[in-house]
């Protein structure tokens, strides 16, 4: 079965078109990355998968129903996850936060801090722990309606660079269980683990069972690349799309 299907899908902002004529499907058990320039859409693709945008035109399944349907068997951790640190709620408490809707169960939250290396630290404050700490606990909220696909946004970027490497290696071993999907702009790090990727630069290319390649992020980005480097935020140099100017440095 298809975790994610998306047909002939027009999203615009107003009347400014976001995404144009999307078209790919994702199998379950893939681990699919997200690239594209800043303003390219991820985040919109994103939201549109998870049902908090509308498409305009075409269709978005999950498990092959309407996004909001399955809202249990999707787990999401957002961008800027450093926000309402100093709200005062210890991590177990975040955790629970998962369960809207369903019965609490504090068994549960423990075993998924567990899950996430964090059961030392569910009675301390969120504000307590290091970026990459509260990461996890984050993961872990996604994580406890056991959901079969874990959206993750810009997941990595704030998390210190000796943290990353065991991040990923936390989504290898979720990805044994569930269809992972994350937008990032680490490109060393994610192309490592991925199976598929989506470019996303207002048009959107699928490529199943595939590595991030020079050629690739030529063509998602539109020009040529420079450096790529972990650790090393990249540089693309010399845009030749003058029209929706993709290239960062
Ligand atoms: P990315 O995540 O790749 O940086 P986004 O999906 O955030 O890109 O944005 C895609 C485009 O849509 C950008 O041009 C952005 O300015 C625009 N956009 C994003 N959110 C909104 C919004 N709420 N209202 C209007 N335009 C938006």
């Amino acid at each position: 079965m298809n975790a994610i299907e998306i047909r002939n899908m027009n999203f615009s902002y107003g009347n400014t078109p976001a995404l144009e004529n999307v078209s790919f499907s994702v199998s379950e058990g893939d681990f699919l990355g997200i690239i594209g320039p800043n303003g390219g859409g991820k985040t919109t693709l994103l939201k549109l998968m998870l049902g908090l945008l509308k498409p305009d035109t075409g269709e978005v399944k999950i498990f092959s129903e309407k996004p909001l349907s399955n809202k249990n068997r999707v787990g999401y951790v957002p961008q800027n996850t450093h926000q309402n640190v100093s709200f005062p709620i210890t991590a177990a408490e975040c955790v629970a936060t998962g369960l809207v809707g369903m019965k609490k169960n504090s068994k549960k939250v423990l075993e998924t801090l567990e899950l996430v290396n964090m059961e030392n630290g569910a009675g301390k404050r969120l504000s307590s722990f290091s970026g990459g700490e509260r990461q996890r606990i984050l993961i872990a909220r996604a994580l406890v309606s056991d959901p079969q696909i874990l959206f993750l946004d810009e997941a990595s970027s704030n998390i210190d660079f000796l943290g990353q490497d065991e991040f990923y290696r936390l989504l290898e071993k979720l990805n044994s269980r569930m269809t992972i999907v994350v937008v990032s702009h680490d490109m060393a790090a994610l192309s490592k683990r991925i199976k598929s990727i989506v470019c996303v630069n207002r048009t959107v290319h699928f490529h199943p069972n595939s590595k991030i390649t020079s050629k690739i992020l030529e063509e998602v980005y539109g020009c040529e690349i420079d450096l790529i480097g972990h650790g090393i935020p990249h540089r693309i140099l010399g845009s030749h799309d003058h029209t929706h100017g993709g290239c960062c440095s």
